[in-house]
């Protein structure tokens, strides 16, 4: 058993009704809860959007409207609504994941400076030691589940392929902030190119 199950961020704020919602965020709940019961993974590993306020990733902090342009060193290229914010109801996991199965819980984005969409290392590089904990393990792949699609399960994915593990997104277990349905076949194209496996 040389596999790890990666769930990304599955934290009210990125559910309807959250700060920072993925539309049908609540619809990949029953599917992550069954491959954590299987037993096919060595190791379960959650991530957790972990934000000081004024992080310099929220629009509040710039007096600027939410999603607006804005990039400099490990911020952007957008600006968030305040999301996600340390020990609020937003930034804790939702209550229908049985988180008691995460083995080991990855905060990540706790740096003021520095916004950390990936699990493995934060924007500008900073290594949050993900891939060591792995190969520790003698970990070859993993599967990738969460919230959202197309920012952290995307760069979380594109780092597993980084440091050398086989890559696999599974659909059902996550949902992308892009609705329009040819855009987002788009950023799967782009996945599949950075050699990343979109499982249905
Ligand atoms: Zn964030």
């Amino acid at each position: 058993m040389s596999k790890a199950l990666l769930v990304v961020d599955v934290q009210n704020d990125f559910y309807p009704g959250g700060a920072l919602e993925v539309p049908n965020g609540d619809k990949i709940n029953s599917k992550i809860n069954s491959l954590m019961e299987k037993n096919e993974y060595k190791k379960i590993v959650g991530s957790q959007d972990w934000h000081p306020k004024n992080h310099k990733s929220f629009a509040s902090t710039h007096e600027k409207e939410p999603f607006s342009e804005y990039e400099s060193e490990g911020i952007g290229p957008i600006l968030w609504p305040d999301h996600c914010v340390q020990k609020s109801k937003g930034a804790k996991f939702h209550k229908d994941i049985n988180t008691e199965n995460f083995d080991l819980i990855i905060r990540k984005g706790y740096n003021p400076e520095i916004d950390s969409y990936s699990a493995f290392q934060e924007n500008d590089g900073t290594n949050l030691g993900l891939a060591s904990y792995l190969k520790g393990l003698n970990v070859v792949e993993v599967d990738i589940v969460g919230l959202a699609l197309d920012v952290c399960v995307k760069y979380t994915a594109e780092d597993a392929v980084k440091n050398g593990f086989k890559s696999n997104i599974i659909l059902e277990g996550s949902k992308g902030i892009e609705q329009d349905p040819d855009k987002f076949k788009e950023i799967l194209n782009e996945m599949k190119e950075k050699g990343i496996n979109i499982k249905e």
